[in-house]
């Protein structure tokens, strides 16, 4: 067992919407939880090593909601190649794993997958948990259930009639999923179809959710127009993905069922921005349409004190696995209208309780998991800072030490600047 005391620390604290400087942690390795943490250094704790982190800020580590751990972000287009060997099982298992790495070297340490085909991400949590890999951990979704055609069919579960509906979903289950995903609209990255279509009935959605909270199992639902983000919420899904539209009627019944909602602000903004010359025309198009919309409509949520979740849709084109998921929390910041400290709960303590696992993450408070990330400046001053590269923590052990920190400050996949807004 090795106990270390890490001193000299300023730490994230929720209640504050602050870090609080001078503080000490103290780490169990062998458990890779919290022990204890307080004001000044000093600790009745017998400890093995002390730490000095000459004032850094250390905040929990990143988490997102939304991810498709199994995908690249130039999937996409293929060079315009009639037969995608990146379809295939072997390429999916190593995008997975080189994402994985991605993701933990920029302080990701939690991710919750929403739709892997072959139900890679199954076994890619299975190989984080032994050490094969490195990466965040792994809340699963398996495959994610479309109508037949539908959104995300490709590499999903067709299901159509609430008996399919139900044998899928307990069939997912038994194949050791954490969370049920289920495409209740229309999206983007699919042709013939709009964000606004919604998908499965109402009776399909509430059987979805049924089965899964029957198991004690959370249920995420792409939900992009209002109407089906409403349909989504009535259903009782424990979050709203996307979200592009919502009215008061909407943000209502999510206060009353206390749904939390996962904006995926920058897959939308990153095919704005840089998908001119390489995402299809057809998908680029309903970005053009719905962006302003969909920032609109995270933004009210915000204001509305609606519960927001980090997540980026990360593997969607230009949106990978690096520093994105930060730089969404910059998103909510400039475009949505939260204070930095709003941001930082979003991709902490919000993720850990829309993911039912705040009894364990989220924060840095004894008894929870000792994963965390430390940075020179502080995030509360410009939420910016925590793009830049940082000290990574994992079960109380430094899993990525920063480097020279302006060489990879801002590491994302990028592109030409097409357009902004
Ligand atoms: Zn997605």
């Amino acid at each position: 067992m090795t106990k270390i005391n890490y001193t000299n620390v300023a730490i994230y604290k929720h209640e504050d919407q602050n870090f609080v400087a001078n503080q000490h942690m103290v780490v169990d390795t062998e458990t890779g939880k919290i022990v204890e943490v307080g004001n000044g250094s000093s600790t009745n704790q017998v400890v093995d090593e002390v730490s000095d982190m000459h004032g850094r800020y250390v905040m929990p580590g990143i988490m997102n909601a939304h991810t498709h751990i199994a995908s690249i972000p130039t999937y996409w287009w293929n060079d315009g190649k009639e037969q995608r060997h990146s379809d295939s099982r072997e390429f999916n298992t190593m995008f997975a794993v080189r994402n994985m790495a991605d993701a933990i070297d920029h302080g990701i340490t939690y991710i919750r997958n929403v739709g892997a085909a072959f139900d890679i991400d199954i076994e890619i949590k299975e190989m984080q948990q032994k050490g094969w890999i490195r990466g965040p951990k792994v809340m699963t979704s398996g495959k994610a259930f479309s109508i037949t055609g539908g959104h995300g069919s490709g590499g999903g579960y067709e299901v159509d009639g609430v008996d399919e509906v139900r044998k899928g979903v307990r069939q997912a289950m038994k194949n050791g999923v954490d969370n049920i995903k289920m495409m209740v609209t229309g999206g983007v990255l699919k042709n013939g179809e709009t964000p606004d279509d919604i998908q499965f009935t109402p009776e399909e959605a509430r059987t979805a959710v049924e089965e899964a909270h029957h198991k004690g199992k959370t249920a995420a639902a792409h939900a992009q127009g209002n109407a089906g983000v409403k349909e989504a919420v009535e259903a009782g899904f424990d979050t709203i993905e996307h979200a592009f539209d919502i009215d008061d009627e909407t943000i209502a019944m999510m206060k009353e069922h206390g749904t939390y909602v996962v904006p995926t602000m920058n897959a939308m903004y990153a095919i704005y921005k840089y998908g001119k010359d390489t995402v299809p025309d057809w998908a680029r198009e309903k970005v053009i349409v719905n962006i302003k919309k969909h920032f609109a409509s995270i933004t009210k949520a915000v204001q509305a004190g609606i519960p927001i979740a980090t997540g980026t849709d990360a593997g969607t084109p230009y949106n990978g696995f690096g520093n994105e998921s930060a730089y969404e929390m910059e998103l909510y910041v400039e475009k949505a209208g939260m204070t930095p400290a709003q941001a930082i709960d979003s991709a902490t303590i919000n993720c850990a309780r829309a993911m039912h696992i705040d009894d364990q993450y989220g924060q840095i408070i004894p008894g929870n998991f000792a994963d965390f990330i430390s940075m020179e400046e502080n995030p509360i001053d410009d939420i910016s800072v925590i793009q830049r590269d940082k000290d990574v923590y994992q079960n109380g052990t430094r899993v990525h030490a920063q480097t020279v920190a302006e060489a990879v400050k801002q590491s994302r996949v990028t592109g030409k600047v097409n357009a902004v807004i």
